[in-house]
């Protein structure tokens, strides 16, 4: 059974100085899930690629949600243009509600807050805490580095070698919804697989 769609968060950089072509993949998502009617979940600021981002979605006339702690909104990081802005209590309130809603996570690059975030739900998937479809928008290659580490967990036996089948890569933002479509399957019984004994 084909996965529903109607939102999707995602992971992106805060930062307003990474190369253009990131900015670039960060806008066609946006026009892909706006065109899609695909609600976009984010971190609800408006700086970097998230901002951009949610700019996109909003000038295409489609449906963007912000989760933000109070202390981001304090010293006004939230973007002030969104159609619902939540503010949550701190930061792991923020990543529970990332989650709890949505129908697949997309992470594009980012820093450490992408990184941990991206960490924290493929964590929460080989556990069975979270089952939804997880994809990299591997803009440049800029996964590269990870893959490889994820690679090395698996060659090296601290993770299960069906560990990959919980994340898919992609290259282009135009593969993003056919590959969340087509995603594997994850098992509901991660839990018994997760450790390696
Ligand atoms: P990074 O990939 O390191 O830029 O982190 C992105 C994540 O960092 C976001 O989801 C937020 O948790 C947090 N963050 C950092 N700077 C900002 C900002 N200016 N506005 C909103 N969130 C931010």
């Amino acid at each position: 059974m084909k996965p529903v769609l109607s939102q999707v968060c995602v992971y992106c950089a805060s930062s307003n100085q990474v190369d253009q072509k990131y900015f670039e993949a960060a806008q066609r998502l946006g026009d892909e899930l706006a065109s899609n009617g695909i609600t976009l979940i984010y971190g609800g600021g408006s700086s970097g690629l998230m901002g951009k981002i949610a700019d996109r979605v909003l000038s295409r006339g489609g449906k963007v949600i912000g989760i933000i702690p109070d202390f981001m909104k304090k010293v006004e990081w939230a973007h002030q243009g969104i159609t619902e802005l939540h503010i949550v209590g701190d930061m792991h309130a923020r990543k529970k509600r990332f989650l709890d809603g949505t129908d697949a996570l997309v992470a594009l690059p980012g820093g450490c807050g992408t990184l941990e975030e991206l960490l924290e739900a493929i964590t929460l998937k080989r556990l069975g805490l979270f089952n939804k479809p997880i994809i990299l928008l591997n803009t440049g290659g800029f996964y590269n580095p990870l893959l490889s580490m994820l690679k090395r967990c698996v060659d090296e036996k601290f993770m299960n070698a069906d560990s990959a089948d919980m994340w898919s890569v992609v290259s282009a933002p135009e593969e993003v919804i056919p590959a969340i479509l087509n995603a594997p399957l994850w098992h509901e019984n991660a839990i018994e697989r997760a450790s390696l004994k």
